[in-house]
């Protein structure tokens, strides 16, 4: 993949470091937690975050016994996995009732989902080009699915089952509304409507003289009154972050009271990604991000560095132009991954 390959051959340095050695120690590690250290700051980690990752590592390694059978390279390697596992939100619950699928390994992907008569509200902001539009229409057909059940997989051959669960799309059979509250790209509002036809999933719209606030408190309820469970709402973007942006999306919070405020952020930022949802919280409140483009050459400091900067989970990842490709985010997954 890329991400991280001065990862990988900095994990490959440490063997040597380490020659057999049934304990690390201070000074067996300090060459080691110097190569790793270089290749997260090459990948684009936070400086922070990756100076807390380190601290995790060397504290976790000076404290174990190199067990029969297993090298101090290997015992080192899943001090690093442990260490980004916490480090990604590896700890966090598995959502349950919340729309996680207990069949699967927990993702942080848990979205409200109500029962009664008031539809779920998922607000997605983000800047200009991050793919806000494209994971809308992603976001709705990933609800939009059925969910897989354990009856289907039982019925599975070995070879859909390992597919299904390595794909781990848990899906949801969910009736979705789409609504435009972009109002300052009248080419955004066709967009996602041209998405909205490809998926099959209805988009609200006002055109671009109404007021945003307006158009999310409309779709809701017409979410209401027609039977719809999740109203996704797309906002306006912008190129930069500005204060007329943050207050309009204050406005919109306000007006439908979202379940879920999620930030759409390209990977192709690295830890920009992490300030940029940082300061999204700060100023509007959100719940978790949506991290897009990880398909790309992304160096993965975006992956990496959102939560230990912004505390807030990245919930899913976009992994390519076409509407299917969104992924709920796993951190085990990432974990390993980065690590080659
Ligand atoms: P918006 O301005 O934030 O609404 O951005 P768009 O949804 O219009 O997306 C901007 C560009 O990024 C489009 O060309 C999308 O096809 C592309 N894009 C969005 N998500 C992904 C992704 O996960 N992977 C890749 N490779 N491209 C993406």
């Amino acid at each position: 993949l890329g991400m991280f390959d001065q990862l990988s051959s900095a994990l490959t340095e440490v063997a040597q470091n380490f020659g057999g050695k049934q304990r690390m120690t201070e000074n067996s590690i300090q060459p080691a937690l110097k190569s790793v250290r270089r290749a997260l700051l090459d990948a684009d980690v936070n400086l922070e975050v990756a100076t807390a990752l380190l601290d995790g590592v060397k504290r976790r390694s000076l404290g174990m016994e190199v067990t029969k059978g297993v090298t101090a390279e290997q015992q080192f390697v899943k001090a690093m996995y442990d260490e980004l596992l916490d480090m990604m939100g590896g700890d966090a619950d598995s959502g349950g009732a919340m729309g996680g699928n207990p069949s699967l390994q927990s993702p942080t992907a848990t979205l409200a989902y109500k029962e009664g008569s008031d539809p779920a509200v998922i607000l997605l902001a983000g800047l200009q080009g991050a793919g806000k539009t494209t994971a809308a229409g992603k976001l709705a057909l990933y609800l939009k699915e059925r969910e897989v059940d354990s009856t289907a997989l039982d019925l599975m051959s070995e070879e859909e089952r390992s597919q299904t669960l390595a794909s781990r799309m848990p899906k949801r059979n969910r009736k979705v509304l789409l609504a435009a509250a972009d109002v300052y790209r009248p080419a955004a509002i066709e967009q996602l409507q041209i998405l909205g036809k490809s998926i099959d999933v209805e988009v609200f719209s006002m055109g671009t003289d109404e007021d945003p606030a307006n158009i999310a408190k409309a779709a809701v309820e017409k979410a209401k009154n027609e039977g719809f469970d999740t109203v996704i709402v797309d906002t306006a973007g912008r190129q930069v972050v500005d204060e007329d942006l943050m207050e309009e999306l204050r406005r919109v919070k306000k007006s439908v009271s979202p379940d879920e405020t999620l930030l759409v952020v390209d990977a192709m930022t690295g830890q920009a990604a992490a300030s940029l949802t940082a300061s999204f919280d700060s100023a509007v409140g959100i719940s978790g991000a949506i991290l897009t483009k990880l398909d790309g050459d992304s160096r993965g400091g975006a992956a990496v560095s959102i939560r230990g900067v912004s505390g807030k989970p990245i919930k899913f990842v976009g992994v390519g132009e076409k509407t299917a490709e969104l992924e709920p985010f796993f951190p085990d997954r990432m974990a390993s991954r980065i690590l080659g």
